[in-house]
């Protein structure tokens, strides 16, 4: 996300006004908004460097934010005009912003443009007298540091789609506890890289090169399809008491750039012999942003499936209270960050009732995530959550073993038959 110092100004300019003036400092770019501006060099360069004028759209000064130094030509407003104002600042955050491969190109662009002015000047860029402008510096030393980003992407989506094939991404569990009666209602599936080399390597790790690479697709297909194999295993071990316990799985946004989602989703339920409410897609708010109505149409057919959906990390994005009657959503997931302040903030604490309200209205079903404290499970479910999730209930650990400890929970009943995972929140409520 653009950091807010570098956003782009607007300034006006009469008809008339110099914009600059040569030798002025070069510090910004200009784009031009509305109207028109002269651009003349110095007299004795006008052979080369002829007035022209330019208009809306066109980029002038831009050396500006390549070179430093100071400026070879005026600029004069042939009209009143309106400008975008551009500077070095705000070129490099957006392009921190792009896609790895496009920051490489650019940066490899902007390098032979340096290079290629040290030829001009008579020189050979090893040339010692010769030297760099600190500007240029930057853009010389910004392409070295892309090219080894770049380099690990590539390397790490080539590793990631051996280890799709050699099934190295594991299901781990983490479960999703219900306050009434203190036991495990669902699991949250989350994905783990067993790497013959590295160990174990965590999502935020390896998700965000695998969502622009577009591998989190068949990662999510396969995290959909081991939840899809663990439902009949929580039958076998929880019997009836299972029809209401369910699965989730986390969708990346990626999924939501076209309709392709939905077949992978039937896909994975064609072979389940089971309630597909029984499986519910996590995703987040921003998925949702980029293109509303092709989101509202994956949303409605992937409901249709008879699957349920989940808002997760629910009051960090964009939210918009328009698409929570839109969207058929059945549950939010309040995000960590409020439920770790709850203690120390009463804005936490403000917006957990706001969310929980909300929740009501529209019949939704809520999730408190990152619970680490037992007293933060007084506090949520005195403001009205059902459900809780983080490591005081358990940590996500590999799908067997959550198996084997939910089929101890399930043979350890009390002697009135109760299912008791956290004997203090049932007696509690009793
Ligand atoms: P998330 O979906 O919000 O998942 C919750 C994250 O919080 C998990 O981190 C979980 O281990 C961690 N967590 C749960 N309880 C607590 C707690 O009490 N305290 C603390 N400090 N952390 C807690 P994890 O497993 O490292 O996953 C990070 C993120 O990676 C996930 O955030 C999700 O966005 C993404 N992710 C994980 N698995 C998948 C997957 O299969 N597909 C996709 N697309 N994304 C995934
Ligand atoms: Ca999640
Ligand atoms: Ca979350």
């Amino acid at each position: 996300m653009a950091r807010l110092s570098f956003f782009v100004k607007r300034m006006s300019f009469k008809k008339g006004d110099f914009i600059f003036k040569i030798n002025d400092k070069r510090d910004v770019a200009y784009i031009i908004e509305k109207g028109q501006v002269n651009l003349f060099g110095r007299a004795s360069e006008s052979q080369h460097n002829p007035s022209i004028t330019i208009g809306d759209g066109e980029i002038f000064g831009e050396s500006a934010i390549l070179e430093g130094g100071c400026r070879s030509a005026s600029a004069v407003a042939e009209t009143d005009v309106d400008a975008f104002v551009l500077s070095r600042s705000v070129l490099q955050s957006r392009m921190d912003e792009l896609d790895p491969l496009v920051h490489l190109i650019i940066s490899m662009l902007l390098d032979k443009y340096c290079r290629s002015r040290l030829v001009e000047a008579g020189a050979v860029p090893q040339d010692k007298k010769f030297e760099f402008s600190d500007t240029e510096k930057q853009l010389v030393t910004a392409y070295e540091e892309q090219k080894k980003v770049v380099l690990k992407e590539l390397q790490m989506e080539q590793e990631l789609r051996r280890a799709l094939e050699n099934r190295e991404l594991k299901a781990y569990l983490q479960p999703i506890i219900d306050f009434a009666t203190g036991c495990v209602r669902g699991y949250e599936t989350l994905v783990r890289w067993h790497h013959p080399e590295k160990g174990v390597i965590f999502p935020n790790d390896f998700i965000p090169i695998a969502e622009r690479t577009h591998v989190v697709q068949l990662i999510d297909e396969r995290m959909l399809e081991a939840a899809c194999a663990l439902v009949p295993r929580l039958q076998d071990i929880a019997g009836d008491d299972a029809k209401d316990m369910f699965i989730s799985v986390n969708l990346s946004g990626a999924n939501f750039d076209d309709e392709t989602v939905v077949a992978r989703v039937i896909k994975a339920l064609g072979k389940a012999n089971f309630d597909p409410k029984q499986i519910k897609l996590e995703i987040t708010e921003s998925a949702l942003v980029n293109d509303a109505e092709q989101a509202t149409r994956i949303l409605s057919k992937l409901k249709k499936t008879g699957v349920q959906i989940a808002l997760d990390d629910f009051g960090t994005g964009y939210s918009s209270l328009g698409y929570l009657h839109k969207f058929q959503i059945d549950t939010l997931k309040i995000d960590r960050s409020f439920v770790t302040e709850l203690n120390e903030s009463e804005k936490a604490l403000d917006i957990i009732k706001a969310v929980v309200g909300l929740a009501h209205t529209f019949n939704l079903d809520i999730v408190a995530e990152g619970i680490e404290q037992p007293n933060e499970i007084e506090v949520l479910k005195n403001l009205g959550c059902q459900y809780g999730q983080g490591y005081y209930f358990g940590k996500p650990i590999f799908y067997e073993e959550a198996l084997t400890e939910l089929k101890a929970i399930f043979d350890d009943k009390d002697s009135k038959g109760n299912i008791i995972m956290f004997k203090a929140l049932q007696s509690k409520n009793s």
